[in-house]
């Protein structure tokens, strides 16, 4: 038996984490269970899983779930997150928060030597010279949950190395992959929450629609793979049937190809190196498919760029990223801001920060605090950013 603990386990991710593994109770036990504010949810968890650890994010939450499941430890915030990453019985943490929470935990259970199934791409966003520098120290594993990188994982997986020329990361485009400027200009956040291809949480799926969500990828990628970011190529592929490629430097392509539900690339990370039936529904090839390519438009999603010059700048650039962009993103679902100030926000933040190297994390952490601040600042007076930023969106494309 294999000791799991899960972190954001009421998440889009952690829920089909559940799902996989009540078909793989035989090889997994529940060990701890992390959440935010969905306490019910959790509750119900709790009983269907028995963990032994749990937390939440309130101190007053804690207390009603102590007083319901007497002999379950239940901590709070960071600490009470770390205690599930890195419980003794704990062999693999899936790590599928949202945002910059799940930084310290994550990285603890790195340092501990626990493998890591990575769903929260912002803690390599963040902090990807750290983590991997955490890895190797400890000889910890962490495996890609992320659909593209987990296809990337496994084509690379029995190839030899130093042999690949670039990665292609295959983008659905999101909702607004045939949008006008105008159209962006006056989307609502419901609009924009409207994925066509992939069931996601808010904050995941607006970064879709802006295309940070692809943008943060390639960053994901230059960490996980150790390339370049001018190896990191973004195609827009609208059926997401072909989840990612490699291509090889005598000209082959590697692709992996398969239904879009998370539960696969959970499973494959979660018995890697194994593989097992997942009872989902098989590709359907038997009948007639099409699947196309389009070079991504970067002048409709200004994000896409930024990322590319965040991580070619590196040091802290890449954690002021991820800040200004949680701070725009939760400013346009409260719609505070238009859709089109999300990248112009982050863009002015980015233009203001003076890189760093990132080397610790008290110096990421501060980053990041320092992003959030400026970031909230902008969004508090929006029409006096607009030209600045529009000019540093636009300041080229990547190298
Ligand atoms: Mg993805």
């Amino acid at each position: 038996m294999k000791g799991i603990s899960i972190l954001g386990s009421t998440g889009s991710i952690g829920t089909n984490t559940l799902r996989v593994l009540e078909r793989l109770s035989d090889r997994f036990a529940v060990i701890g269970l992390g959440a935010g504010s969905k306490v019910d949810e959790l509750a119900g968890q709790i009983e269907r899983f028995h963990p032994r650890v749990a937390s939440v994010h309130r101190d007053e939450d804690a207390r009603a779930l102590r007083e319901r499941f007497a002999g379950l430890a239940i901590g709070t915030a960071t600490p009470g997150m770390v205690d599930v990453a890195t419980h003794p019985d704990v062999d693999l943490l899936v790590s599928a928060t949202v945002g910059a929470v799940g930084l310290v935990p994550t990285l603890r259970a790195l340092e501990a030597g626990k493998t890591v199934a990575l769903a929260n791409k912002e803690t390599l966003v963040i902090a990807g010279e750290i983590m991997t520098r955490a890895m190797e120290a400890s000889g910890a594993r962490l495996l890609p949950v992320d659909s593209e990188h987990n296809a990337i994982h496994q084509c690379l997986t029995g190839q030899p190395g130093k042999t690949v020329r670039r990665l292609w990361l295959t983008a659905s485009g999101g909702p607004f992959r045939n949008a006008s400027l105008e159209t962006m200009r006056g989307a609502r956040p419901a609009e924009a929450l409207k994925h066509p291809t992939w069931q996601m949480g808010p904050k995941i799926t607006i970064d879709s629609a802006t295309m940070m969500n692809k943008g943060f990828e390639v960053i994901e990628a230059c960490w996980l793979f150790g390339v370049r970011p001018s190896q990191v190529r973004i195609v827009v592929h609208p059926q997401s049937t072909i989840h990612s490629m490699v291509e090889f430097e005598d000209g082959s392509v590697l692709a992996q190809l398969g239904v879009t539900d998370m539960r696969l690339p959970i499973q494959y990370a979660l018995t890697y190196p194994e593989r097992l039936p997942t009872g989902l529904p098989f590709l359907d090839l038997e009948n007639a498919m099409r699947l196309e390519f389009h070079p991504p438009d970067l002048d409709l999603f200004p994000c896409v760029r930024l990322a590319y010059q965040a991580i070619e700048t590196g040091g802290t650039a890449p954690a002021v990223l991820n800040a200004a962009n949680e701070i725009a993103v939760a400013a346009y679902l409260e719609e505070r801001i238009g859709f089109l100030q999300i990248p112009e926000i982050i863009g002015e933040t980015l233009e203001h920060h003076e890189r760093r190297e990132a080397n610790d994390l008290e110096t990421v952490l501060a980053a990041d605090t320092w992003a959030r601040e400026e970031a909230q600042k902008l969004v508090a007076v929006p029409a006096r950013i607009r030209f600045s930023a529009r000019r540093a969106a636009h300041a080229g494309p990547p190298k």
